[in-house]
This record gives C-alpha cells, sequence and structure tokens, in this order.
C-alpha cells in the first residue's frame, strides 16, 4: 500500500467509499492526514464502517479549513447535474482531486504511462504491463482497469506505473506526470457526464497536458477526432513533433508503429522494421486489438523494452475477460464473452472479427443512436435481443438481419446456442450488447459471468 505524507497535518475529505475511496482514506491516515470519509450510499457506509474507516457527515461540517476533496471519478462534478459536495468544495475554493492525484503525489520518483482513449483501454494497460514485467521492469498496473492506484506497491525512482485513466479521472489529476500519454481512439460515450461531445474530447484530449518535458505523446490516427487533436498538438502544444508518435491499425504513419497487412512494424527510427505477425496472436484477435497492440509496443519501447522482448510478450499475452473471450468451444461453434463491449463502436469491431455470428446484444444503451452500419451487420446470421434497448435494436436490426426478442440473457444462450450448433458451418455464439448492463446485472462483469456460466451448463 502507499501513504501520503503531502497532507500530513491537514484535514481532506474522501467522498465516495468504493475499493479506490477506500483504499484513498488508509493512504491519506498512513501519511498523517485527518480523514473526513462519506458516501452517500447507507450500504457503502456501512462496509467502510466495517473495515474501520471512521465516518464524517460532510454535509454537516464547516469546511473552512478543507483545501482538498479527493471525489470518486464516478460522481459528477458538473453534468449532468453537479453534486452538491462538489458545489460545496468550488464554494470553498477547495481542489477537487481523485485517486490518481494522490498516486502522483506520493511518488513522483516513479515514470508513469497514462492510457485513455474510448476503446481499448484495459488491453492496453494490460498489454503494456505484461510487456514491462516480461522484460523484468518493476513495474505496477492500475487505475480504470479495476486496481485502485493507492493499493499498489510503492515504486521508487526505477519504477512504471501503468495506468488507465477514464474520461472522469483526467479531469481530476492536476499533479499527474506522464512519461508516456497514450490515446487510443475516440468516439462518442459519456457525453453525458462531460456536457457533450466537445466536453467529452477535452476530457479525453486533456492527457496530453500531463506529458513532462521530454515525454512522448503516442496518438491513434485510425479516427478522424484523434487524427484532429494530433495535428492540434503539432501546432499548438509544448510537445516537439518528434515528441508525438502516431499509431495505427489501418495504414502507415510515418515515425511511428503500425501495422503493414498483419505485420506490426517499428518506424519509430523510420527504419521500417518488421516486428512481428499480429495473426498468430490467439488473444488478440481483429484488427482494434491490433491498434492496442501497436500502442503498447510504442509505450514499452519508449520505456526501454527491446523491440524482441516486445514481440515475444505480445505472444504470451493472455487476454482480458469479458473482452472477446472464447469461453467454451462445442463441436464448430466458439461461444465469446465481450460482455465488455458497451457501446456501439465496441460492438461493431467484435462483429468485424467473426465470419458467422449468432449475436447476443442490449440492456441499457448509452448513445444517441445505433452507431452500427450495415456493412458491420453482414457476419450476423441472427440476432438476439435482451434487455432495454429490445425496442430499439429491432427497429435498427428490421430488414437488414433476422433477429428475436429473446428478453433475458438465458432465454438468449438458449435460442443462439440452438441455432449457432445447427447451421452447419463454423459459428460463433457472440454477447457484445453494444449497452450498458445495468438495466439487468450489477456490472458488465456479473453480465459476463452469467454468459459463461450459461454456456457452461449447456449440453
Ligand atoms: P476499455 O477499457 O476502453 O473499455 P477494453 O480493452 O476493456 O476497453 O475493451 C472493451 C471492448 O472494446 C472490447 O470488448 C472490444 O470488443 C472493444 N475494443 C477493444 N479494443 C478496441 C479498440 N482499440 N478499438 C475499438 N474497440 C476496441
Amino acid at each position: 500500500m502507499i501513504s501520503v505524507s503531502a497532507f500530513s497535518g491537514k484535514t481532506v475529505v474522501v467522498m465516495g467509499l468504493g475499493k479506490s475511496g477506500l483504499s484513498a482514506v488508509d493512504a491519506l491516515v498512513e501519511g498523517g492526514a485527518r480523514v473526513w470519509a462519506w458516501d452517500d450510499s447507507a450500504d457503502n457506509r456501512k462496509s467502510a464502517t466495517q473495515s474501520g474507516v471512521m465516518l464524517t457527515d460532510i454535509y454537516q461540517e464547516d469546511w473552512g479549513d478543507i483545501e482538498t476533496l479527493v471525489l470518486s471519478p464516478g460522481i459528477p462534478g458538473f453534468f449532468p447535474s453537479p453534486h452538491p459536495i462538489a458545489e460545496k468544495a468550488r464554494e470553498n475554493g477547495c481542489e477537487i482531486i481523485c485517486d490518481v492525484d494522490l498516486l502522483a503525489r506520493s511518488n513522483s520518483e516513479a515514470q508513469f504511462v497514462g492510457i485513455t482513449g474510448s476503446n481499448g483501454k484495459s488491453t492496453t494497460t494490460a498489454l503494456i504491463g505484461h510487456m514491462l514485467s516480461h522484460a523484468g521492469f518493476d513495474t505496477a498496473v492500475g487505475g480504470n482497469i479495476g486496481e485502485p492506484v493507492m493499493g499498489l506497491d510503492a515504486l521508487g525512482g526505477t519504477g512504471t506505473y501503468v495506468l488507465e485513466l477514464s474520461s472522469y479521472q483526467l479531469e481530476r489529476v492536476p499533479r499527474l506526470q506522464l512519461n508516456v500519454a497514450v490515446l487510443l481512439n475516440i468516439c462518442a460515450d459519456h457525453l453525458d457526464r462531460h456536457g457533450g461531445m466537445s466536453g467529452y474530447v477535452a476530457a479525453k484530449k486533456s492527457i496530453f497536458e500531463r506529458v513532462v518535458q521530454g515525454g512522448k505523446a503516442i496518438i491513434g490516427m485510425d479516427d478522424q477526432v484523434c487524427r484532429g487533436i494530433s495535428l492540434e498538438l503539432m501546432v499548438n502544444s509544448t510537445l516537439s513533433i518528434q515528441d508525438i508518435i502516431p499509431i495505427s491499425a489501418n495504414g502507415r504513419v510515418p515515425g511511428g508503429v503500425f501495422i503493414d497487412g498483419t505485420v506490426l512494424v517499428d518506424d519509430l527510427e523510420n527504419r521500417q522494421t518488421p516486428i512481428v505477425d499480429l495473426a498468430k496472436m490467439q488473444n488478440l484477435s481483429g484488427r482494434h486489438n491490433w491498434q492496442n497492440a501497436a500502442a503498447a509496443y510504442a509505450s514499452a519501447r519508449i520505456v526501454g523494452v527491446e523491440g524482441t522482448v516486445i514481440a515475444d510478450a505480445l505472444s504470451t499475452f493472455s487476454g482480458l475477460p469479458h473482452r472477446q473471450e472464447i469461453v467454451r468451444v462445442i463441436g464448430n461453434v466458439r461461444f465469446i464473452n465481450d460482455s465488455k463491449a458497451t457501446n456501439s463502436e465496441a460492438t461493431a469491431k467484435a462483429l468485424a472479427s467473426y465470419e458467422n455470428i449468432f449475436w447476443i446484444v442490449g440492456g441499457q444503451f448509452k448513445e444517441k443512436s445505433v452507431d452500427i452500419n450495415s456493412g458491420a451487420l453482414s457476419t450476423v446470421r441472427h440476432a438476439y435481443l435482451i434487455g432495454d434497448a429490445q425496442d430499439l435494436f429491432a427497429e435498427v436490426l428490421d430488414g437488414k438481419v433476422p433477429f428475436t426478442r429473446s428478453g433475458d440473457i438465458e432465454a438468449a444462450v438458449y435460442q443462439a446456442s440452438q441455432a449457432a450448433r445447427a447451421y452447419g458451418e463454423p459459428a460463433e455464439v457472440l454477447l457484445s450488447p453494444a449497452c450498458a448492463s445495468f438495466d439487468q446485472f450489477a456490472s458488465f462483469e456479473s453480465r459476463g459471468a452469467v454468459f459463461r456460466d450459461l454456456v457452461e451448463t449447456l449440453s
């Protein structure tokens, strides 16, 4: 665990006592701060008390001496409506940070690699962590990937933190200094929380404001928004052109890392060195994963890992659960859990990765409209609709793809399995919902786990 001494003798408010809030409280107390800890949920307050945290009703206290609020990234600062505690902090002139900023203050000697983007953050983060450990580096992986940063090991000057950073976290990290900042891609997501697309893009691109002098900015060139940001960085930032590293899964990018056919090419030193054939990497299927591989490769090279060692690490990467995870094979049908695909862009990538798909889709839809074009649907043999978004998908798929309103995942798995096994050719039953899970499940993880359990019981 990490201790933060920067607040010794001061009082800090911690609002939101989930996993990361609780570890922030521990780290602050360990470093000699007084902590006012609170959560609006009675359940979270109860479990905090059970783990020894003393609660303070921060709505009732006088905030006169408070300078810092550690606000859980999930709690809105401004949109869709400001949380009253965020407003109280602003009225009192307090800075609002999150746990990642505490890590930056307490371990400033270490190197930091930060990864953001609409899709592929966790995969890329895990991949970079895997490459660095494979090369024998002292490294720790955390952040939005689900590992609270204050629970990581304290690394000294030779260590490297690899942090997945959400748009929410990026708004609360004024002290974070990144040696490598990665922006993979941008599509519409979380717009309500950022007051619209421009707010979301601003949060994402702010990752480059966190780059230290001499640090590198790695940017995906496969979507228009990111291409625009890369131009902006060239003309209007403190970064020099050599410090902006383009990556692409779709075409050559001079001075960067790209995929030529299926081969990852290192052009960081303008030598166009072929490194590895990604088609051979079992756990990185789909061109979207090659974008992640290119970004991870560039990051690891910048941190100092040899290309050949990275190639070796790519072949031993085991993939992450709930991201195109093959959970079972029955005959010539593969059952694939892509529960983490919570927006249409992520799902479109999964649909492009297979040929005969029996597709389970639906849940709580987050976007304005379904951004999956007819071409992307050409691999779908039948769709099974679940959850709140059934009507929406019925409308989108009507006349394009045969579908069944299955209602829930139990029925969908059963129906899709029957049809895929009767299909006669190699096929996939793919859970790739393009929606959040909260209408029927506690989280995307529990949705994926239910899918896995249902598939396990198929005979
Ligand atoms: P994030 O952490 O950004 O949500 P993950 O690595 O967890 O990203 O992947 C989430 C989903 O997004 C996966 O199920 C996969 O289908 C899709 N995905 C992964 N990488 C990319 C990418 N680079 N571009 C688009 N979609 C991707």
